[in-house]
């Protein structure tokens, strides 16, 4: 049984005390719930870390949006996996499109943030996806395979059981569109056996696969229902405890 993992991208929104009024409501929620057999996990701004944590850390898992491809040193603004470490955090998303597009991140410098987050002891969210074109193009598997190639097929098997993957049809974000269960499901379904081919069967049975674009709670259920999809990450309806909730239990 792989593990069922539901996981919040606040992105760049929520003052510290709005974030720790959401953290506060999921947690009692979450508690409320104690038959939940998921594990959450909310990925909050750099600076909400360290309150987040202090608030709900015990029981919610908190994950950071991103992380610097250094160590430390001269790189101003930049905030290095070792820091988010030290703040107690537990995993970090790397690879989210908006970064690849509105920071020109590319698969290589994602080995490098990798590497930090798990030098670092931090779980990796890696995200994956194709464009609206690439999929019209039929492109979107040989895209796919490109990403992981060449950002987390250098991992050993041991490295690799650090990671979840997010497979997030850029065309999904944010969109309204949803990919159907039935193309989240083939996506899922060619990532597992990419990482079988790469590794073993063993690996690939074993790493969460989440979805994530546009997952409400009114198409949760359907989605979860599909063979390899082991959670999502939610990106807009992370910011209501209640659908935030109401996603986990979906399962
Ligand atoms: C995301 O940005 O990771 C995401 C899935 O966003 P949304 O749920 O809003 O589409």
């Amino acid at each position: 049984m792989r593990k069922k993992i539901v996981a919040g991208n606040w992105k760049m929104n929520l003052s510290i005390q709005e974030g720790l009024k959401l953290a506060k409501e999921v947690n009692l929620n979450h508690l409320g719930n104690a038959n939940l057999n998921v594990e959450l996990i909310l990925g909050v701004p750099y600076i909400h870390l360290t309150s987040v944590i202090q608030e709900v850390g015990s029981s919610l898992k908190i994950s950071a949006q991103d992380c610097s491809v250094h160590e430390s040193g001269a790189y101003t603004g930049e905030v290095s996996a070792k820091m988010i470490q030290s703040c107690g955090a537990n995993y970090v998303i790397l690879g989210h499109s908006e970064r690849r597009e509105y920071h020109q991140e590319t698969n290589a410098q994602l080995v490098s943030k990798v590497n930090q987050a798990l030098k670092h002891n931090l779980k990796v969210i890696f995200c994956c996806g194709e464009s609206l074109k690439q999929r019209e193009d039929k492109y979107h598997f040989e895209h796919l395979k490109q990403q992981l190639n060449e950002s987390i097929f250098h991992l050993s098997a041991q490295e690799f059981s650090e990671l979840v993957i997010a497979y997030e049809p850029i065309w999904a974000i944010g969109t309204g569109l949803t990919a159907s269960a039935q193309q989240a499901q083939e996506i899922h379904q060619f990532l597992r056996t990419l990482i079988a081919d790469k590794y073993d069967d063993d690996v690939a049975n074993k790493i969460p696969i989440l979805y994530g674009g546009s997952c409400k709670p009114n198409n949760a259920q359907e989605l979860f229902a599909q063979a390899d999809i082991d959670g999502g990450l939610i990106g807009g309806a992370s910011l209501n405890s209640d659908d935030f909730i109401q996603i986990a239990k979906s399962f």
